[in-house]
């Protein structure tokens, strides 16, 4: 195998935030074999895994080291689904997917085969490598209801099998930010034809609930801070932003929107540095506000040394 075939120096990052540097070396292996020899190529170095870059905001400088995009590592297969057949009773499926693999095209996919499991997750948009890496969900469920096992590679190249259980799934949360999510194993529900329907008109729902509670539209990264624990109670960090009265407050070219407050949208032209300006100053406001620290559920990658925001970065 040629590296240069999958390898690209000083590349741009793609994020839903459309914001940031480039890559120092940016590597799009097409196999798992190939994604092990490129980590013993660069050992020593700085290992980041890029999803759909839909939970990411990448510095205006950039990074160094090495960000692995699993996007070619994106096959599907059925077990236990017979096309031809529709089940009398509901019938156990595993789908073994990539982790490069499109969450939203895999929801549509597999409720158009009458499967039941995914629906819930409808208008995400993830890898399933980054869904599974930030545990992504909400009000009608999360991606670990529905795992069984993941299979991964440790930053030195070992191939590791994790069953569900010995993942610490919690909110927004997976513990397996140390790992390379290479694919996983979902447990889901082939219904019988008459309740197909049922499972078409959730995704519907879902789709509509976020459509209407959030900007899906503008460039963004979702949620913006982590629902803070409050006397043992999670808090919407929406509510207590809003409260603040930071909607509508801009940095430059970032805003904190006016339909969802926990989400920063920016316009063409804005930088990295807008959107950190502006988390700072939401995060000021709320705390002078509520005495509660925000802390960020978007993933902030910069080179390394430089600190964007002045206390712990998120951890996924
Ligand atoms: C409009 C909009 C709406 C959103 N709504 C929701 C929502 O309702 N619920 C929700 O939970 N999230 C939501 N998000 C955030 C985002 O969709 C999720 O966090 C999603 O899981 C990010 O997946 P990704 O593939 O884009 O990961 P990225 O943003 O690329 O990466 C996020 C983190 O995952 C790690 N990662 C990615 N792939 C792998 C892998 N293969 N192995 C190991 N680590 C990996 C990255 O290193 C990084 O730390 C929304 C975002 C947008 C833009």
């Amino acid at each position: 195998m040629r590296f240069s075939e999958i390898i690209e120096h000083e590349a741009p990052i793609e994020t839903w935030f459309g914001v940031g540097g480039c890559a120092h070396t940016l590597a799009r292996p097409r196999t798992v074999e190939q994604l092990v020899d490129v980590l013993h190529a660069h050992a020593g170095q700085r290992v980041r895994v890029l999803g759909e870059g839909a939970n990411l905001l990448v510095h205006d400088g950039g990074v160094d080291g090495l960000v692995l995009s699993l996007e070619r590592l994106n096959s599907v297969e059925y077990h236990g689904y017979d096309v031809s057949v529709s089940p009398e009773r509901p019938r156990h499926v595993v789908a073994t997917v990539g982790a490069g693999a499109k969450l939203p095209k895999l929801i549509v996919e597999t409720v158009r085969l009458g499967l039941e499991g995914l629906e819930v997750l409808g208008g995400i948009p993830a890898s399933v490598g980054g869904a599974i890496a930030m545990n992504a969900g909400g009000a009608f469920g999360e991606i670990a209801d529905v795992i069984e096992s993941v299979e991964a590679i440790s930053m030195t190249g070992s191939r590791l099998n994790i069953p569900h259980d010995e993942i610490s799934f919690g909110y927004r949360h997976s513990g397996l930010s140390h790992l390379i999510i290479t694919s996983v194993d979902l447990h889901l529900t082939h219904l019988p034809e008459h309740k197909q329907a049922g499972v078409r008109q959730r995704l519907k729902d879902v789709m509509a609930y976020k459509k209407n509670s959030q900007p899906m539209a503008d460039r963004s990264a979702g949620c913006v801070f982590r629902n803070p624990t409050i006397s043992g109670v999670r808090t919407s960090a929406g509510l207590l932003i809003d409260r603040a009265g930071c909607m509508g407050l801009s940095v430059g070219g970032a805003t904190v929107s006016d339909r969802h407050a926990n989400f920063i949208v920016v316009e063409r032209g804005a930088t990295a540095e807008d959107v950190i300006a502006l988390m700072r100053l939401v995060r000021e406001r709320v705390r002078a506000s509520h005495d509660v620290t925000l802390q960020p559920e978007v993933v902030l990658w910069a080179r390394d040394g430089v600190a964007l925001l002045d206390e712990e970065q998120a951890t996924v």
